[in-house]
């Protein structure tokens, strides 16, 4: 093996003083050159781990193995064959594939998503998918987030017609929070616009609850629904003062922020929560203080936080300040937000989440001033609008789910899943799109459908040699 074989080619990057002062991406591409090195770091393992990690099974040791020959286009059709949400995905995926690289036991892993990137920027990358014959069957997918994204391109390289009702302008759901330090904007346009020749059309500014509902969907003539309707909606602090001007929630906070409206958070910020969610809305709103101070405030301790370690490193190498074992207790100011009251927390015994619990200290207040207050504490599924005969299930993903085989829930014909991050939500939606097909297919007297290779080829695109099993569940 190659002598720098434990030594990851440097990925270059702003430096936090450089990249506090807008929202301009922090990574750089790699040169082919250095793609090419990184990517014969590889060790090629007989068992893919990272292909049994990814919850979409993308075959990375396959297209890592082709960037080190040079051959990038064919990298990028191997990609793109397991994954239409590539353009997106290498530059912001939680990158399961690296953890379970084994180059990571000695050194940092093999910089899996990096290359993705290499391979789609110098590939061929604007390919479209090619459906199979028309099934004359119509699917029905609410939500147009990576989950309702990925379910409308199973079935439509399958030969669906599938319609996607969106309640926002944009699609991308969850996506469309990600600061544009890490998504310039343009990424999911590229990845939809590859949808372009199936039959699959996108409705926005569609309310499943006010302007239809799966069941009148399913009166309409739709075979089947998903509902893929993520965690649209925020959970509140439930603290006096919460309703104040300048408080904000993070996904709100984010979203407006990344469409370019006017977001004022003046020069002291406070985010509260311990999440990704918070790590974003924390250096968005350094950026958006330009030089001011933002501090996020976590109820428990360093260790029970649930962020990325690399998220995490990345908020405090950008000057924001933990303050840990500290829990709102109002938010105060005449009509707009001036300040916070936090109480001080120790740790008591576990929870039922196994994390050991935080208890108040009595006579702990402290007050920080400040001109605004994110609140990151957790997202939670909008279910406004859906009958309980649905009987949902929220699992360990967060969205809503049907408690039946392949997600199929309580009404005949609707499926429902999504995911805690954007390839796991994937992944549920293929299971879901699969039943879907199984259950149409049954219903018309014809056998399912396998997926099919999405560019037209002539046979399935097959699992990677060695291939065991994903070695992650539901
Ligand atoms: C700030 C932030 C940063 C993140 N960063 C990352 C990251 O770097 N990497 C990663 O992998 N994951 C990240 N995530 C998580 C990831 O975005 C989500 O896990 C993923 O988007 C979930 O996909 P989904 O399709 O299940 O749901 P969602 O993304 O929530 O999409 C659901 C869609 O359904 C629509 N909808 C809801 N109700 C209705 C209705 N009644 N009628 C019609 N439409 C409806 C919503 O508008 C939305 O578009 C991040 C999330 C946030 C908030």
């Amino acid at each position: 093996m190659y002598s720098y074989a434990n030594k990851r080619i440097k990925i270059d990057e702003e430096s936090p003083r450089i990249r506090t002062g807008d929202f301009g991406e922090i990574l750089h591409s790699y040169t082919p050159e250095q793609a090419i090195l990184e990517a014969k770091r590889c060790n090629q393992c007989l068992i893919p781990f990272c292909a049994e990690a990814c919850p979409i099974a993308q075959d990375a040791r396959g297209y890592v193995g082709l960037i080190s020959e040079g051959k990038f286009d064919e990298a990028a059709q191997m990609i793109l064959q397991a994954n239409p949400l590539a353009t997106s995905l290498c530059k912001s995926c939680y990158h399961y594939c690296e953890t379970a690289c084994i180059r990571g036991n000695r050194a940092l892993p093999v910089a899996i998503r990096h290359l993705k990137r290499s391979a789609l920027e110098y590939g061929r990358s604007d390919l479209s998918y090619a459906p199979q014959a028309p099934l004359h069957l119509k699917i029905a997918v609410i939500g147009g987030g990576p989950a309702g994204i990925m379910a409308a391109w199973e079935l439509g390289i399958r030969g669906y017609t599938v319609t996607v009702f969106e309640q926002d302008e944009l699609l991308g759901g969850q996506m469309g929070a990600i600061p544009r330090y890490r998504l310039d904007g343009s990424e999911l346009d590229t990845d939809v616009a590859r949808l372009r020749n199936l039959d699959v059309t996108f409705l926005r500014g569609q309310k499943s609850g006010v302007d239809f509902t799966p069941e009148t969907l399913l009166q309409d003539g739709y075979e089947a629904v998903y509902v893929a309707i993520g965690t649209s909606a925020h959970r509140d602090l439930k603290v006096p003062g919460e309703e104040l001007p300048g408080v904000y929630p993070a996904l709100e906070f984010l979203k407006d922020t990344n469409r370019g409206l006017n977001v004022p958070v003046g020069k002291r910020v406070v985010v509260i929560g311990g999440g990704d969610v918070a790590m974003d809305a924390a250096r968005t709103a350094k950026r958006l203080t330009q030089g001011g101070e933002v501090i996020v405030a976590y109820r428990r301790s360093r260790e029970e936080m649930p962020a990325e370690k690399e998220e995490v490193h990345e908020t405090e190498t950008e000057e924001v300040p933990f303050l840990f074992l500290h829990a709102p207790l109002r938010i105060i100011g005449k009509g707009h937000v001036e300040g916070i009251v936090m109480q001080k927390l120790k740790l008591g015994p576990p929870d039922a989440s196994g994390r050991r619990a935080p208890v108040p200290i009595p006579g702990s207040e402290v007050t920080i001033a400040c001109d605004a207050v994110i609140s990151s504490v957790g997202q939670i599924p909008d279910l406004a609008g859906f009958s309980k005969k649905f009987d949902f299930t929220v699992g360990s993903q967060g969205a809503p789910e049907g408690k039946g085989t392949g997600f199929a829930t309580g009404v005949e014909g609707v499926f429902a899943s999504g995911g805690k991050s954007i390839v796991f939500a994937m992944a549920a939606a293929s299971r879901a799109a699969e039943q879907i097909d199984l259950y149409v297919s049954q219903k018309h007297g014809l056998s399912p459908h396998p997926r099919p290779d999405p560019f037209g080829g002539p046979q399935p695109v097959p699992r990677p040699s060695g291939f065991e099993g994903a070695s992650w569940h539901f």
